[in-house]
């Protein structure tokens, strides 16, 4: 990827009654559509504005001069143009370089800037309450004194709020208002709380303050990437906290991006401890109403920080002055239905078209990354150390085939007695397997019928808490059967589960060990940022002894009891051998690692990390084992570059899908007789993807890998146009593709 941004021409910006101008509507389409300016209107560019479309109308974003390719005489008027601010300059720029580069329709893209263009209305005013201007007897009370209280000294309040901070019901402010004591006022929502810049942090370690130093220099400063690379427990999020308040004093806005934000629990609360209020965040666990309130503020400028999911890429900031991207390496920041984009290579390009610095921070950078920072294109900030001297938790391998487990049990013995003594200290132990549900596969012991999804190539995945077999892919779930599907079989009592799954592990726990206290930790029953706050606390509480998780709480927490972390398969995610897999199981188990031991308040020594394979040969392995870091990058590094594989080489997949198989296995057919062809082009596939069906869907794959500087998208432009796919065949292009299934 490359971020190289060309700054738009100094075109006019202004349009009157009777010039016709482009309005791009956030709707896939390939282009966008003229439309003239009717009399007594003018619009600028960046202005929203409602047009004609089809029997309703559309609301969009006037995008520049018209292409003037249609005749005049069959050209509709603007109907109106929306009193919001418009689109800025950046997010507009933005919008172009994302659709040229992944192939979406700008309007595709454009519609993730107006998510929800109910925003763009006037805002609804809402009822407040005053002290009535001319007095009135009343009976007193001491709930109605305290109400009238809260009037005396402060602003018009909202019904609820008036209610809470007079400590009584509603009923009492109502009935003031009956009585005439106090009335209504309309008027527009509250600024949200603004961000207290000058508030100090804490004092910094000697690194930390160095890599701060740095970053707050580059705010104000262009564009720059700054890779922020620290052992998990460094302090990396104090340190960019420096540079967001740096921004913010400049009166400038700062995006912060997690790749999940319902996770961010943690972080809400030392936001809140560092700058005095809320940050505001942007996710989908968000009410409409929410967003629409949320959305108008960032476009006034108002919104100071954002912390958000990809998506807040995409909001109009008018004036971002900063962008972090934590860690940055995860996979979660890749899109991919719909517009199929990673963020953090976006938030770079955004960073530049803005000309601000972004900083990417993790503990353990992409490949992509590091080699950015090893060319000096990014500049690289060490925290080398844990925070107060904190040892790094010591990592050790349990040999899988010397443990001779039976083929139901997956704690080793190993294992068990580190956390019989975590337990009998009174400390906390994980035991991490990314593995949701209670067995990942069923099958029946009479005929061997694997129990499978029918719309997707995929085993069904038992939950035992919900008796319901489930479909990951595509939500398909059907009560547990007693006997075999299989026609031709239909034994009864015959199911078993096989292999385990967090529910499954969380049983064998109890079995080892009766009455212990344990909380389960996986995407679908910590669905909302207010269950993970809940499950922090649980755990902060001390009210579990072991934590039994998925890879969601892999990252980012600090849990000062927590002195064993036990991988229970550290091998789950080198199967499939995909480009990244060592990378990402490294990336993944060096994170669950991280969480072992982060305080030493309690005594000396470190936290313990146990991971069981049955490879303990393997690189990942071996480099998780010794702590050496670099060394896995460079081999991993070395590896990539022999086979011109990224960063050192281009990738870009296709994805044929439809209904048909016939059709589906045609039109893959003939893209790939029309494949590019040329010096340092290979083209493999067409093959059956992974996930051969998909939501019923058949699905094929073709894999374009060039040479570093050759540019794809226009060779997938024509290479697509050449083959001529029929319209109920899919085609979706994936530039720089993270999934291969
Ligand atoms: P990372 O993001 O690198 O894992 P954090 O920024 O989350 O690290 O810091 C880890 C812990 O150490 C947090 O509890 C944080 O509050 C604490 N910490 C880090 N730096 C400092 C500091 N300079 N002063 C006080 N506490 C710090
Ligand atoms: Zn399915």
């Amino acid at each position: 990827m490359s971020e190289d941004v060309t700054s738009s021409s100094d075109e006019k910006t202004q349009y009157i009654g009777g010039e016709q101008v482009a309005v791009l509507l956030p709707l896939p389409l390939g282009a966008a559509y003229d439309y003239l300016v009717p009399d007594g209107m003018t619009v600028g560019i960046g202005d929203f504005v409602d047009v004609p479309l089809g029997h309703s109308g559309s609301r969009g974003v006037v995008w520049g001069p018209g292409a003037g390719d249609v005749d005049v005489a069959k050209l509709k008027n603007i109907k109106a143009r929306c009193v919001a601010a418009p689109l800025p300059p950046a997010s507009a720029a933005f919008v172009d370089w994302v659709s040229k580069y992944t192939l979406a329709m700008p309007g595709a893209v454009l519609r993730m800037c107006m998510s929800v263009p109910e925003a763009l209305d006037p805002p609804k005013l809402i009822t407040a309450y005053v002290a009535s201007a001319t007095p009135k007897e009343f009976k007193s009370t001491a709930a109605r004194e305290r109400v009238l209280a809260v009037l005396k000294d402060g602003p018009p309040r909202i019904l609820s709020e008036l209610a809470m901070e007079a400590g009584t019901g509603t009923g009492v402010v109502k009935g003031l208002l009956a009585a005439g004591v106090i009335e209504t006022v309309s008027q527009a929502p509250p600024p949200p709380p603004e961000p207290d810049f000058a508030q100090a942090g804490h004092p910094l370690s000697e690194a930390q303050a160095t890599a701060a130093d740095q970053m707050c220099a580059a705010v104000g400063d262009g564009f720059s990437v700054h890779v922020l690379d620290g052992v998990p427990g460094s302090g990396k999020t104090e340190v960019y906290f420096e540079a967001v308040a740096r921004a913010l004093s400049m009166g400038k806005q700062a995006l912060v991006m997690l790749p999940e934000i319902a996770l961010g629990a943690q972080w809400r609360k030392r936001f809140n401890d560092r700058f005095g209020c809320a940050p505001m965040e942007w996710h989908s666990d968000l009410t409409r109403t929410q967003k629409r309130e949320i959305w108008r503020t960032i476009s006034k400028g108002g919104a100071r920080v954002v912390v958000g999911a990809r998506s807040s890429l995409f909001l109009p900031y008018p004036d971002l002055g900063l962008i972090v991207a934590d860690e940055e390496h995860d996979a979660a920041y890749k899109q991919e239905d719909g517009v199929i984009y990673n963020a953090r290579d976006m938030a770079v390009v955004r960073a530049n078209i803005g000309k601000i610095p972004i900083v990417l921070a993790s503990a353990t950078p992409s490949l992509e990354t590091a080699v950015n920072a090893a060319s000096g294109r990014y500049v690289t900030q060490h925290l080398p150390e844990r925070h107060a001297g904190a040892a790094l938790p010591d990592i050790s391998l349990i040999d899988m085939r010397a443990e001779n487990l039976p083929a139901t049990r997956w704690i080793s013995d190993t294992l068990r007695g580190a956390l019989t003594d975590v337990i009998d200290q009174g400390e906390q132990a994980m035991l991490f397997l990314n593995r949701r549900g209670y067995a990942p596969l069923t099958l029946c012991r009479a005929c061997g019928h694997r129990l499978q999804c029918p719309q997707c190539s995929a085993w069904l995945v038992e939950h035992r808490s919900l008796a319901r077999l489930q479909c990951h892919h595509c939500g398909h779930n059907i009560p547990l059967p007693e006997i075999c599907p299989n026609e031709e079989c239909g034994v009864e009592g015959k199911l078993a589960a096989c292999g385990p799954g967090v529910e499954r592990l969380a049983e064998e726990l109890e079995g080892l060990f009766p009455g212990i206290r344990y909380t389960l930790a996986a995407s679908d029953t910590i669905q909302s940022p207010r269950a993970a706050e809940e499950l922090v606390k649980t755990i902060e509480d001390h009210d579990v002894d072991v934590i039994i998780g998925t890879q969601i709480v892999a990252k980012g927490y600090h849990f000062p009891m927590l002195t064993l972390v036990g991988v229970v398969d550290a091998d789950l995610g080198l199967a499939g051998g995909d480009l990244r897999a060592a990378e990402r199981t490294f990336q993944l188990l060096y994170q669950v690692a991280g969480r072992a031991g982060r305080d030493q308040r309690q005594d000396q020594k470190p936290g313990r990390v146990m991971m069981q394979t049955y490879l303990p040969d393997h690189p990942v392995m071996k480099a998780l084992a010794s702590g050496n870091r670099e060394d896995f990058i460079a081999t991993e590094t070395h590896a990539r570059e022999t086979m011109h594989m990224p960063p050192f080489g281009r990738l870009a997949a296709l994805i044929v899908s439809g209904k048909d198989e016939n059709s589906v296995e045609r039109a893959a057919t003939a893209l790939g007789r029309a494949a590019p062809h040329g010096d340092g082009i290979q083209v493999f596939g067409p093959a059956p993807a992974p996930i051969s069906m998909l939501r019923g869907k058949h699905r094929r794959r073709l894999l374009l890998k060039t040479r570093k500087d050759i540019a794809v998208q226009p060779l997938l432009k024509r290479w697509i146009k050449f083959a001529n796919v029929p319209r109920k065949v899919r085609v979706q292009i994936d530039i720089d593709p993270y999934s291969f299934m």
